[in-house]
């Protein structure tokens, strides 16, 4: 029986980043047969998949370089059979970070700067990721859990920065977003915000003016760390 894969979405200048979002490739068949790769290399990468999905956004798979199993771009997102072998010290949560994980989305490991985990999503799978295995479901930060975090931020005046993170924090909404460091911006020890990201550069579009601005009109120092 022949596959039918959804439809590649023609990219051009009105597409919104929220299109791209959701249009991502995630079948290691179609993968394969759009970067026109050996077959041999299906079933590794439907192993690895089952491991942690496969997902890639069409501004990134363009950039991959066709027939070529050993391009960089490609090995950050093809999954491959060794994924799922079982080795000797491996550990699920590299960083130790479910001992800091004192509430529903927020790591507190470090003296001084808390961790916001914003969202689960990302707009890629990283084949690296250490996150791969991180409890997103119970981290989920609906209004409840955020004002549980608030408080905790507020009662603790040693911490001067919020690290934002996830999964990707700018997957999020620009609303969303801007609310967060409305509320943020309240609690006067708070003085920097950090926005850890992969979005600008697998998803550029991301990038909007509106996000830009309300980083403009921030009274916190802010820094964007890129993971590129
Ligand atoms: S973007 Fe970051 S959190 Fe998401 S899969 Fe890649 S490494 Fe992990």
């Amino acid at each position: 029986m022949m596959n039918s894969f959804p439809k590649a979405l023609q990219i051009d200048n009105n597409t919104s980043w929220q299109q791209l979002l959701s249009h991502t490739i995630n079948d290691p068949e179609q993968l394969i047969k759009l970067l026109e790769l050996p077959h041999d290399y299906l079933q590794g990468a439907q192993t690895g998949d089952a491991e942690f999905s496969l997902k890639v956004p069409t501004p990134y798979l363009n950039k991959i370089k066709k027939g070529d199993i050993n391009d960089p771009l490609l090995r950050q997102i093809l999954p491959i059979e060794a994924e799922a072998q079982q080795i000797p010290g491996y550990v699920t949560d590299p960083l130790a970070e479910m001992s800091a994980n004192h509430h529903e989305g927020l790591i507190h490991k470090y003296k001084g700067r808390v961790l916001i985990i914003l969202t689960g999503a990302c707009a890629i799978n990283c084949r690296y990721c250490f996150r791969r295995h991180f409890p997103y479901q119970e981290n989920k930060l609906g209004p409840k859990q955020w004002q549980q975090v608030l408080k905790y931020l507020n009662d603790d005046e040693s911490i001067s920065e919020v690290i934002f993170s996830g999964g990707d924090p700018l997957a999020t909404s620009d609303n969303r977003l801007a609310q967060m460091i409305t509320d943020l911006e309240k609690i006067p020890h708070l003085t920097r915000l950090r926005i850890h990201t992969r979005l600008p550069i697998v998803l550029p579009q991301r990038i909007t003016p509106e996000f830009t601005s309300i980083l403009e009109n921030s009274r916190f120092d802010t820094v964007m760390v890129l993971h590129a």
